[in-house]
């Protein structure tokens, strides 16, 4: 059952420019329902935190900036096999080559601002979404 849930954030650069609601629709027209959703916005600390995995990297700084430079919506989505499922639905990371179709080949702005995040693991998912829901609140 547990492979059955994902998580996923609407990015700032997303939610600013007005594309929640066509990013959700798309989300849930390619069979997703959504488990659990809030808006928040995260402080430093909980970007740092969330993105921890990449604090070597060279973009982490910017990274950490950006996702908690505005308000973001957080989800956890479910569908068989979710996460991959989701992978798909997003594309690359960078939307310069993300496939047509694809969530961030149409509405991200560059390989930073990429419109979504998607978990990349069950057990990732599990971690991420319970960083921001209590069982409770994951239906
Ligand atoms: N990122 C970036 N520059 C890069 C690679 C990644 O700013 O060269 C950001 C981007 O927002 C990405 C996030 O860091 O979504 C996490 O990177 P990851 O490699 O995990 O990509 P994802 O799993 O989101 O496709
Ligand atoms: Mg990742």
């Amino acid at each position: 059952m547990d492979s059955d849930i994902t998580f996923s954030i609407i990015k700032p650069d997303a939610v600013s420019k007005g594309y929640t609601g066509q990013i959700l629709t798309r989300i849930t027209g390619s069979g997703f329902t959504i488990a659990a959703l809030r808006m928040v916005r995260l402080t430093r600390q909980q970007a740092e935190e969330f993105y921890y995995v990449h604090r070597e990297r060279g973009f982490y700084r910017g990274l950490v900036e950006f996702m908690s430079s505005g308000p973001v919506i957080v989800m956890v989505l479910r569908k068989a096999d979710a996460v991959d499922e989701f992978r798909k639905l997003i594309g690359s990371t960078d939307p310069a080559t993300a496939d047509r179709g694809t969530i961030r080949a149409e509405f991200a702005t560059d390989v930073q601002k990429n419109a979504v995040h998607g978990a990349d693991s069950p057990e990732n998912a599990r971690r991420e979404a319970s960083f921001f829901f209590p069982a409770i609140e994951i239906f």
